[in-house]
Order: structure tokens, then C-alpha cells, then sequence
């Protein structure tokens, strides 16, 4: 699949952009609703306010072998996720003052999550829940943007100038 990069080489024979628009938008949502559940919790300013929810290269295989249905909602392919995660933690710098940081999930984190709540993983609502989690535990997340000089926040062990930065 060819990503454009910058957005303007969208084609009326390629629905994939409007497609991965309204993704975002319906996930942009959830998390907000997720927020406003639970903002009766104060919190520091200076901590991470506002995590995306992030399948490391690591895990997607594994994510794809147990909720197969899942995959499409990621972008069929690692890199699509992992660009629509950068696209998002954008939008969200411009929309919104906010801390923002990327969680990383597990399978395994995941699965248990879910299970110790009676939750259904493959709900979108599930993850976003399992994703606060993880933004309060603070222990997978990265604040984002990373210096560019910095390790990439998508594990790829590249600058973020050279990976997600350049290539988001
Ligand atoms: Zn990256």
C-alpha cells in the first residue's frame, strides 16, 4: 500500500483517506468520552493528560493471530497504524492543550484488562478504557512529541526526526 505523506495525494479510486478520517474521528470520540468520565480525578498539570493507544511492532502479530477483526481497525498494516497514531497525536496538538503521550499496548495486558472487568477487548471502548489505564499507570507510555533527536516514541529505535517525525 502507498501512504502519501503529506495528505494532498488523495485519489477518488483509493477510499482509504476519508475511511481512516472517520476512524480517527470515532476513536478521537471515545477517548473523549473516556476523559470526561473520568475527570473528576485531578490530576498534576505537567503529567501526560491525554494517552493514544499504540500497538508496538512487537505486538501486532500477536494482536492480528487472537482479534483478527481488530486489524482493519488499525490500518490493516503496522505502518498504517503507526502513522495514524503520529496523524492523531497531531491533530490533537493543534485541537487540544493537553499532555499528550502514546501507550503502549500488550496482548497479554489487554486480554487481562479485559477479562478482570467482564469487558470485551474488541470493543473500541474496552481499549480506549485499557489505554487510560496504562496513561494512569504511566508505565508503557511516552510522552510525545519526543525531542527530535530522541528515540522515536514507535519503538522502531530511530530518531523521531528520522522515523515517525519525517516519515508521519
Ligand atoms: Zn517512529
Amino acid at each position: 500500500m502507498t501512504v502519501s505523506g503529506d495528505g494532498s495525494g488523495t485519489r477518488p479510486t483509493e477510499p482509504a483517506e476519508p475511511t481512516l478520517d472517520a476512524r480517527i474521528d470515532s476513536w478521537l470520540r471515545s477517548l473523549s468520552r473516556m476523559r470526561s468520565e473520568n475527570s473528576g480525578r485531578k490530576k498534576k498539570p505537567t503529567k501526560i493528560t491525554r494517552v493514544l493507544a499504540y500497538w508496538p511492532a512487537e505486538q501486532w502479530d500477536a494482536m492480528a493471530a487472537r482479534w483478527p477483526r481488530l486489524v482493519p481497525e488499525y490500518g490493516d498494516q503496522h505502518d498504517t497504524h503507526r502513522r495514524m497514531v503520529e496523524v492523531m497525536l497531531r491533530r490533537h496538538a493543534e485541537n487540544a492543550d493537553a499532555a499528550l503521550g502514546v501507550a503502549s499496548m500488550s496482548v497479554e495486558g489487554l486480554a487481562e484488562f479485559a477479562r478482570a472487568r467482564d469487558l470485551d477487548p474488541a470493543v473500541s471502548e474496552t481499549r480506549a478504557a485499557y489505554a487510560a489505564e496504562l496513561g494512569r499507570a504511566g508505565t508503557t507510555v511516552t510522552a510525545w512529541p519526543p525531542a527530535l533527536r530522541e528515540k522515536c516514541w514507535c519503538g522502531s529505535g530511530a530518531t523521531y526526526r528520522e522515523c515517525c517525525a519525517a516519515r508521519g
